[in-house]
């Protein structure tokens, strides 16, 4: 037998973490890694955040799952403050990102069929999007590399370019649910939304009775220097998936929607044994606990512009290697010129310096350091990709 206990759909390396420290990783012979990866983007708080453990400590020893037959006092608590501090009115706790996205096209189609337009099914979604790994979701995307040999698909799904806003309302037509998209595309490149696409597709929705779903599981939750990235935009969304930091690493995910857009979902038509259970609910707790408090998403905000800033000095004495800086807030991407391989850099600069970083599409690689780090990470960050960058031979054909 010749296949692997643990399915091989991942390309795993050989960093093997055993411990986390804030913003480090600790591997099987107690070697180090500086950590700007954070179990991709899902880390906010880093490792072993004290406040975090010790409520999740308490609260596996108080109680730790019941079904959502009964009451939750946990679920009502946290649903309520995240409410509170966004467009959300209500919302439905998942275990992942892909079932919050799942959850989002179901309510999505729900309101028009209880609207009386039962036909208004399709959502438009964008090129190089990314939701997760379910059968709606990979519906949801073009990417070849995540559809095929899976098909058929889900119907009911058209894909335009982002950013591209004349080209998603070329696609709208009398069966069209309205538009999924992530305000910052994160796999496929980390890309921004532009303020004219974000907007023109909040203006759309409000015209054409469609529904603007947001996919905020990797650029929500003060990745980007606010609570959402929406908020940069000053416009809201109907229905909005957040998942990744919203736990600091205990599976967690929400599907949050306004009043009117979750009007079709009542009683009976959505579901998760786990959902939102006791656990899931302290350990959400104690990540707003620490990013509600004041200065939070502002410190986030300066400490982006830090590494930015460090990012910009560092690019022109590399500019053989890289191209230029995306993204948001501690939400980065580096994208860089052939041959250089962004796949391979991130192994470089692991295997031989320590220090995680992500892959993501279109030849970029990811920044995305725990939301907590200090001025010494972003210096160590910074001489590790020079060092990285000096020492990085790309294979070429010849
Ligand atoms: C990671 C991610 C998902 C999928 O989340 P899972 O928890 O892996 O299911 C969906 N959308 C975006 C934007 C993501 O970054």
């Amino acid at each position: 037998m010749s296949i692997t206990p643990l399915m091989p759909v991942y390309p795993r390396c050989d960093v093997r973490p055993v411990r986390g420290e804030g913003c480090w990783l600790v591997g099987e012979r107690g070697e180090r890694y500086l950590d700007f990866a954070a179990g991709i983007a899902v880390n906010a708080l880093g490792h072993g955040h004290p406040h975090v453990t010790k409520v999740l400590q308490d609260q596996i020893a108080t109680l730790m799952h019941v079904s959502n037959l009964y009451g939750s006092p946990q679920g009502e608590a946290l649903a309520q403050r995240i409410i509170d501090n966004c467009f959300a009115d209500t919302i439905f706790f998942t275990n992942s990102g892909a079932e919050a996205v799942e959850c989002a096209i179901k309510t999505a189609r729900r309101y028009h069929y209880v609207n009386g337009q039962p036909n208004r099914t399709k959502l438009i979604t964008f090129k190089n999007a990314f939701h997760g790994r379910t059968m709606g979701a990979i519906s949801a995307t073009d990417q070849p590399k995540m559809r095929d040999g899976f098909e058929p698909l889900a119907p009911g799904f058209d894909y335009a370019a982002f950013n591209d806003l004349e080209g998603a309302l070329a696609l709208v037509d009398e069966n069209t649910a309205g538009f999924l998209v992530e305000t910052v595309q994160g796999e496929g490149g980390m890309t921004a939304g532009t303020p004219e696409f974000i907007r023109g597709l909040r203006k759309a929705c409000d015209e054409q009775g469609m529904l603007l779903v947001l996919d905020e599981i990797q650029c929500g939750y003060g990745r980007t220097g606010k609570f959402f990235a929406y908020e940069h935009y000053g416009i809201t969304p109907d229905i909005m998936t957040v998942a990744k930091g919203i736990g600091n690493g205990f599976p967690l995910g929400a599907c949050l929607a306004t009043e009117e857009a979750a009007k079709g979902m009542v009683f009976g038509t959505h579901g998760s044994t786990y959902g939102g259970n006791p656990l899931a609910m302290a350990a959400g707790m104690a990540v707003l606990d620490v990013m509600l408090e004041d200065g939070f998403f502002e410190r986030v905000e300066k400490t982006g512009e830090r590494l930015r800033q460090a990012l910009e000095q560092l690019l022109p004495n590399h500019d053989a290697l890289f191209e230029e800086i995306r993204g948001k807030g501690l939400m980065l991407g580096i994208k860089l010129k052939e041959p250089a391989v962004s796949r391979d850099f991130v192994a470089h600069l692991r295997d031989n310096h320590r220090l995680l970083t992500v892959a993501a599409g279109d030849n970029v690689f990811r920044l995305l350091p725990p939301l907590v780090i200090e001025e010494d990470h972003i210096a160590e960050c910074i001489e590790r990709l020079s060092a990285g960058a000096r020492s990085y031979a790309p294979l070429t054909d010849d």
